[in-house]
């Protein structure tokens, strides 16, 4: 039975003292996808979400198109083998993956999505003496797993043009242990140059690790990091299917990194892989046209929405990816909940940008429908719009 005089002196040491001394401890932090992010901000708004599939959702950087034709013929195919954990599956796509990538095959790991690993290098390398530095916005995820682990928090605002402001993320700290560029990023949508991503690798301190998480590099021009791993940096490289290979339901996703940084992840977790799942990577890495089709297709409904923001004098940040920014000039919430009655879901806002919203690139149908319920939510004057029933306990919409 605990006294008072002991949880009075159990008080006094602090979550980051006591992370602090239980240096070989692993720590257990929960997994978030864009999925919960968008989830808890619909709730944080006040909004319920319905979670039927016949809504527009422009809200979680999905990819309306869905796993390619070849991959939806090898998911149906596999399904008498669901009863086996089929490893020779998981060898053939993991030698796939490296031989594609260009790297040997002890320089990739498979899980069940880019999420996991994301997690697990977070944990890995951040601690209450090692901090995390990120752009601010940025996707939060890395961000919460670092938070868990004791890390302090670096998030250093990008810069003007919207990329990493990466001289600023050096200096903020010589002892962080990790190092966070997502390239595109998400939310903006905007790119970090190569020689950007070069000065982190030549100029962070020998302790630190650079994670560059590559979710969004097939839809813009931006150039991967890949090469730093090939070159045997303290990088690491995330890659997800959940994006241009249209997989998010599917889940597949890889680290690319040194087989000794990728052995500290090991300790985290690993996933047992749905063969669904590898199947479907394995037919989608075969087919030559899926990124350059998708990515072309996936631009040019983007720039035609960005041709109609324009018209209609609405500021935006021009993107590469498959969402975007757009300045509400108001809080991003109260748009969001308007058009989320008529059933069209756009993204979330971040601290760093309260005015704006995170709108996902649809179908072209999907985003007639957009600019439909977005300029009537726009046109609705300041005064009628109702209280929103913002709900405590959320921090940029996630439960905080
Ligand atoms: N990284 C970024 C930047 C993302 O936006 C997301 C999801 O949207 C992920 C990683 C994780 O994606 P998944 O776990 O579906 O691969």
């Amino acid at each position: 039975m605990s006294s008072s005089k002991d949880s009075s002196s159990c008080s006094a040491f602090s979550r980051r003292t006591f992370l602090s001394s239980a240096s070989a401890a692993l720590i257990a932090a929960p997994i978030l996808t864009e999925a919960h992010f968008a989830r808890a901000a619909a709730m944080g708004a006040g909004m319920v979400p319905t979670f039927s599939m016949d809504g527009i959702y422009l809200d979680a950087n999905e990819n309306p198109l869905g796993p390619s034709e070849a991959a939806r013929k090898a998911i149906a195919d596999i399904i008498p083998n669901g009863g086996r954990y089929a490893p020779p599956l998981y060898f053939n796509l993991m030698k796939l993956y490296a031989e594609q990538m260009g790297v040997p095959v002890d320089h990739v790991m498979v899980y069940d999505g880019s999420s996991p690993p994301l997690h697990y290098t977070a944990l890995a390398f951040t601690s209450p003496t090692k901090s995390f530095v990120c752009g601010n916005p940025t996707y939060e995820a890395g961000q919460r797993a670092a938070e868990i682990a004791g890390a302090k928090i670096h998030a250093v605002p990008l810069a003007k043009d919207y990329s990493h402001d990466v001289e600023a993320m050096v200096k903020a700290d010589s002892g962080a242990g990790l190092i966070y560029i997502c390239n595109p990023n998400n939310p903006t949508g905007t790119t970090t140059s190569k020689e950007k991503i070069d000065y982190v690798v030549s100029n962070k301190s020998a302790g630190t690790v650079l994670l560059v998480d590559e979710a969004y590099i097939h839809l813009s021009d931006a150039t991967s990091a890949i090469d730093h791993v090939k070159a045997g940096k303290d990088v690491i490289v995330l890659r997800t299917f959940s994006k241009i290979y249209g997989m998010a339901g599917i889940r597949c996703g890889f680290a690319i990194a040194r087989p000794d940084l990728l052995k500290k992840l090991e300790n985290y977790g690993q996933s047992p892989m749905p063969i669904t799942g590898m199947i479907a990577a394995q037919a989608s890495l075969m087919d030559a046209e899926l990124v350059p089709t998708r990515k072309k297709m996936i631009a040019d409904t983007r720039n035609k929405t960005f041709a109609w923001l324009k018209e209609n004098n609405y500021s935006f940040i021009p993107s590469e990816s498959n969402c975007f920014m757009i300045d509400v000039k108001r809080p991003g919430p109260q748009i969001r909940g308007l058009m989320a009655k008529d059933n069209v879901h756009i993204g979330r806002s971040w601290a760093a940008l309260p005015t704006y919203v995170r709108v996902t690139v649809g179908l072209p149908s999907e985003m007639e429908a957009f600019q439909t319920s977005f300029k009537k939510a726009m046109d609705t004057p300041a005064a009628a719009f109702e209280e929103m029933p913002m709900r405590r306990g959320y921090r940029d919409g996630v439960r905080a």
